[in-house]
């Protein structure tokens, strides 16, 4: 009899185990892009921390031969503190730069049922295609402006550009990816470029282009109004919604194949979906910066979903 439970036991086990792997294998795998960071200045085998970390001096006073706390600090700026020496580059060493995502995005697609994989921004086709190919989702991350020749104007002198890496990254994976049809969320600049990509422009700076009291960026709240008919109502519950919004840009003709839905009340374009076939849904604000759970859900989930759809 006991050897039969254990058996038993054993089997429920197994049962539980494959159920498990079963739900994850389930699980859309969702790409979330990145923004290169240069930072060469910061690479450990350069770094004065006596010059760049404030706590090193610190950690200092902790040896015994440190200097007492109420020493007097040596004065880093006299001209005869010795110079360091920047050896010449080597045309061979490796980039020292960083791939950076904000760790929201990251928890917002796990939260709602999605494996999260970050891309770095790496340009040559045959990566591009691999992404395409094998990832079920796409999130495009929020970030500094796109060069505005990519949509036939001048800079403006408030536009602040995002690294050319992440420029030429991501301006063949969208339109790559929106050729795919596969589900797609942009987020901030990332609903900009999802519409540059497409065949859009934008309004460069929303405080001198636009009248308006409503403060779109420096991430605050504002209210939006949703279209009624759209999926983002459906999704979101509701035709409007208090948003986190961090933009001095906005969509300003909107890319063929998507139609506006959202604006705030200054006429600013908040969000867009895609009607043309393929699942798309952007979005001017933060959704994955917010606190309110159920709204974070909604839009991110709105793209799992459609993921899972697809499958
Ligand atoms: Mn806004």
């Amino acid at each position: 009899m006991k050897k039969l439970l254990v058996l038993y036991l054993a089997l429920i086990m197994a049962l539980t185990a494959g159920c498990t792997s079963q739900k994850a294998d389930n699980k859309p795998l969702i790409g979330i892009t990145s923004t290169y960071s240069s930072s060469a200045r910061q690479a450990p085998d350069r770094q004065d921390f006596t010059r760049r970390d404030p706590n090193a001096l610190r950690r200092n006073l902790t040896r015994p031969d440190a200097p007492r706390r109420d020493a007097p600090r040596p004065d880093l700026t006299r001209p005869d503190t010795p110079r360091r020496e920047t050896p010449p580059r080597d045309p061979n060493s490796p980039p020292r730069a960083s791939t950076r995502v904000g760790f929201s995005y990251v928890h917002a697609v796990l939260e709602s049922g999605g494996i999260p994989i970050v891309l770095p921004t790496v340009s040559d086709e045959q990566s591009i295609r691999r992404y395409v190919d094998a990832l079920d989702g796409l999130v495009i991350i929020g970030g500094n402006d796109i060069p505005p020749e990519a949509y036939g104007q001048e800079k403006h002198e408030t536009t602040r550009l995002m690294p050319q890496q992440r420029y030429d990254f991501e301006s063949k994976l969208i339109p790559a990816w929106l050729d795919s049809g596969k589900p797609i969320l942009g987020v901030c600049l990332g609903m900009q470029f999802v519409n540059v990509a497409a065949g859009g422009t934008l309004i460069q700076d929303i405080p001198s282009m636009v009248q308006t009291d409503i403060k779109h960026s420096g991430g605050s709240y504002h209210p939006v109004r949703i279209d009624p008919d759209s999926h983002l109502a459906l999704r979101v519950g509701g035709i409007g919604a208090e948003v986190y919004s961090s933009h001095h840009q906005a969509v300003k003709d909107v890319a063929p194949g998507f139609k506006v839905v959202a604006h705030s009340a200054d006429g600013v374009i908040e969000a867009m979906e895609r009607t043309d076939g393929g699942w798309g849904l952007c979005v001017q604000w933060h959704p994955e910066a917010m606190s309110n759970v159920e709204h974070r859900k909604a839009v991110y989930g709105a793209l799992i979903e459609a993921c899972k759809n697809q499958k």
